[in-house]
């Protein structure tokens, strides 16, 4: 095998090599079947145990009620931003949103599609998204409070689940999904894309609470309704098979190996504040977010010129440090260290990083 990289891509994103491993396996022979897992039956015993024991590590890891149910889906935490609206905001009520970056606007704007009633109640536009709003108000009797728990592009983090007091909560955390233990009871529904935190593309986490499938307007397609998956342990059609094995994988690997969300977010921060604490140190890359909004998980910055920052990219990928390059839409540099990256990465993004900044300050 070649060496494997430093791999800080914002998503799809680095696994935990066990993760590879025990599938690179299970691509010739799946649990002894004779098959592969790309052939096995969804319908098969052998298949609904691995979505047997992964809505059970779900529901562990996360100390969820009987009340939640946990789905796989497919069409990516993006077909949620319609989804959501589609199925959550009943005839004469209205939604609260939050507008905290690329992925909260792409959110809204499904919303404002289908024509639903909502009502932005903060944004943190006015000064590029560098910071999550403290200052917000939910309206009373909303259906919803829609947020996104880690804006991805731009590199800012809710610290603390938000207020919203009988109002459900609805939270994108597709890139920060079991980084760190939350306390679940507020959340109506929380979606995640698993290509950050949890596993290869192809396969949405949906954590729903049974008030929220009531809800459904009866003219909502049959695969587009929540409570379809619901009744159907996520096996209404053939789901992604190999996509939920490996978050099965991961989910094994989060509990058993790691240890379970206090020991991930404690490695985590770690992780977060030896970035960080170099970066405030130097002056020659500065943080784009607000100190106080700053993520864990995408650590954004710049270097002094554009022209500085391809080099650092192009330099940094020779040194098999890759997925450096900031989002198109916003440029700079972003360092991606999602549950999966190990410290010892960040120890050599950090050494890169030093050296850079010796031959080029
Ligand atoms: C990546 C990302 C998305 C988009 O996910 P898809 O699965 O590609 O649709 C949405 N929200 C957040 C916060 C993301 O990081």
């Amino acid at each position: 095998m070649t060496a494997r990289i430093h791999n800080f891509n914002p998503g799809p994103a680095a696994l935990p090599l066990t993760v590879l491993e025990e599938t690179s396996e299970a691509m010739l022979d799946f649990k002894g079947s004779g098959m592969s897992i790309a052939e096995v039956s969804h319908r098969s015993t052998v298949f609904e145990e691995v979505v047997h024991h992964s809505v059970s590590r779900v529901k562990r890891l996360l100390n969820l009620s009987e009340d939640y149910k946990v789905l796989f889906l497919q069409g990516g935490a993006s077909l949620q931003f319609s989804m959501v609206p589609m199925n959550l905001i009943p005839q004469g009520m209205a939604a609260d949103y939050i507008n905290t970056g690329t992925w909260a606007t792409k959110a809204i704007k499904e919303a404002e599609i289908l024509g639903k009633p909502y009502t932005v109640i903060a944004s943190s536009e006015d000064r590029n998204f560098s910071y999550i709003p403290e200052d917000y108000h939910v309206s009373t009797g909303a259906a919803y409070l829609h947020y996104t728990s880690n804006n991805t592009i731009k590199g800012t983090q809710w610290n603390s689940t938000p207020m919203a007091g009988k109002v459900p909560l609805i939270s994108d955390m597709s890139s920060d999904i079991f980084s760190r233990p939350f306390v679940p009871a507020p959340f109506g529904l929380i979606y995640a894309g698993a290509q950050k935190n949890l596993g290869p593309a192809g396969v949405t986490l949906v954590i729903i609470r049974e008030d929220m499938l009531e809800r459904s307007p009866k003219n909502i397609p049959t695969m587009l309704r929540y409570s379809t998956h619901a009744e159907k342990n996520s096996l209404y059609n053939t789901p992604p098979c190999i996509s939920i094995f490996m978050v099965s994988l991961v989910l094994k690997w989060i509990e058993e190996t790691i240890g379970g969300l206090e020991a991930m977010e404690r490695r985590n921060r770690q992780k977060a504040t030896m970035l960080y604490d170099y970066m405030d140190k130097s002056d020659f890359y500065v943080g784009t977010a607000d100190k106080n909004s700053r993520s864990m998980m995408n650590l954004t910055f710049r270097l002094k010129s554009e022209e500085l920052e391809k080099k650092f990219i192009a330099e940094s990928a020779k040194n098999s440090l890759g997925g450096l390059k900031g989002h198109r839409s916003v440029g700079g540099c972003r360092a991606s260290i999602y549950n999966a990256i190990e410290p010892e990465s960040v120890k050599a993004l950090i050494d890169f990083m030093k050296e850079f900044a010796r031959k080029n300050g």
